[in-house]
């Protein structure tokens, strides 16, 4: 059975007004992230706080260097301060290096060739990536196989609308607003126009599920499509883009910079649901398994120290600097305490579970990959009618999550660590969503045929 009672137990503190960040240097912090050469020193700072290594020889990782991408944005910060704080360093990755990658599918290319061709190990990933470039889906039927070891965080997304469809009740729930977005072409001249980052993945689900539970086809009745996040903010400004399904710190620039509102956070559409996760090649796991397990002990004792809300500050202080997410201080704070300005006269969230967590939260294991949040990532895949290849139906789906999923490798680097919080079962149970709609991983298809609007037969 789900256990909502972390859900029920959360608490939300109402605050009224608006923002009082006051103007931001808008063109520093809404600038594309640079190139991987430009951020080539990102992790070259001196580490070593963590305590000595308790690594035994039997232990000793076969490398100690492994290249993992990241994108700048909340989901990356486990990885970063691993790397920051000296954890995987403690463990015996002393070469581990965090290299930015500018983009989602710069960061596929970089790890379709490799650490040795130049480009990276593996890293984070939005999902069901790792999936889709095992089975060469968007490695140009290449296949890469890749395998899932941890999740990075939970919540620390949501929907931004820009303010020209301010009043319109653009809200957790849109069903009061489905008309105006239907009608949108006739008073506007053109559909109602909707973004994220890289199609077939979290942030496309996340402004699908939205979409659908208010009654509107984010297929036929708007125009959703993936644009560079830079683009989409000036879109939002100039009155050319309409929403914009993004992660943190975006949301609290979007208010706070007064470019529009937040319809709905992702904690709001489906509590603790399962977000960007670590994922390495295949090929580098099974020639270096114990360096591996070093990688996920580093990167669990880091989450535990992100959960910390006494180490906040210093996470912020280290993931805002210049080789990392490169933006004031004072827009990657609020989030991170739970803070989010939802603006459009929507009351403000002040809650530190409404935020990114990343060991820990009211269901249990954050970090750990339960298989049923990737055969959910994959069964709304199929509801929208996505690229899957060879995985034509759900035992096959199934197959695939078997191979890729390496919970097993997370489960012993945690034993091994002595980390407490292990689940015991690869399945998380039933989901549920703010709209009642409930994701039973032993039935996808019951969950499949209860939805009203879908592209799957
Ligand atoms: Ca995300």
């Amino acid at each position: 059975m789900a256990d909502f009672s972390g859900f029920t137990r959360r608490k939300f503190i109402f605050t009224a007004g608006a923002s009082a960040a006051g103007s931001l240097l808008l063109n520093s912090c809404l600038g594309n992230p640079p190139s991987d050469t430009d951020s080539a020193d990102a992790g070259d700072t001196a580490s070593g706080t963590a305590a000595p290594s308790p690594v035994s020889a039997a232990d000793s990782p076969e490398t100690p260097n492994v290249k993992l991408g990241y994108i700048p944005i909340a989901e990356s910060a486990g990885l970063i301060i691993a790397k920051e704080k000296g954890f995987f360093a403690k463990y015996g990755m002393t070469g581990a290096e965090v290299s930015k990658q500018a983009s989602w599918a710069a960061a596929r290319d970089n790890v379709t060739i490799g650490s040795q061709g130049g480009g990276i190990d593996g890293g984070q990933w939005q999902m069901p990536m790792p999936h889709l470039m095992t089975e060469g889906i968007i490695t140009n039927g290449q296949k890469i196989p890749m395998y899932v070891l941890a999740q990075l965080v939970t919540q620390g997304n949501g929907i931004a609308v820009s303010g020209k469809n301010a009043g319109q009740g653009l809200g957790l729930d849109i069903s009061s607003a489905a008309d105006y977005i239907k009608n949108f072409q006739s008073t506007n001249g053109r559909k109602f126009k909707a973004a994220h980052t890289f199609p077939h993945v979290n942030q496309d689900f996340w402004i699908r599920y939205w979409f659908a539970a208010g009654g509107v086809n984010p297929d036929t009745d708007i125009d959703l499509l993936a644009v560079p996040s830079a683009e989409t903010v000036q879109g939002m400004r100039n009155g050319t883009m309409d929403a914009f399904s993004t992660g943190d710190p975006w949301p609290y620039r979007i208010v706070a910079d007064d470019i529009g509102f937040m319809g709905a956070l992702t904690q709001q559409i489906w509590p603790f649901h399962p977000e960007e996760y670590l994922a390495i090649r295949a090929d580098w796991v099974d020639a270096n398994p114990k360096a591996t397990k070093a990688v996920l002990k580093g990167l669990m004792e880091a989450q535990q120290w992100c959960d910390d809300p006494a180490n906040r500050a210093e996470l912020v202080q280290i993931c805002a600097g210049r080789n990392y997410f490169n933006v004031p201080v004072d827009v990657l704070t609020p989030p991170y305490e739970g803070k989010y300005e939802m603006g459009d006269g929507k009351p403000a969230v002040d809650d530190f579970e409404a935020g990114p967590l990343y060991w820990k939260d009211p269901r249990g294991s954050v970090s750990y990959p339960y298989k049923s949040h990737d055969l959910w990532f994959l069964t709304e895949s199929v509801r929208w009618g996505f690229p899957l290849g060879e995985m034509t139906d759900f035992d096959k789906i199934r197959a695939v999550i078997d191979k890729v999923n390496r919970e097993d490798l997370w489960r012993e680097a945690a034993q091994e660590a002595g980390f407490k919080d292990i689940p015991t079962e690869t399945s998380r149970g039933v989901e549920t969503f703010f709209d009642g709609t409930e994701f039973d991983p032993e039935n996808p298809q019951a969950y499949l045929d209860s939805l009203k609007i879908k592209k799957a037969a």
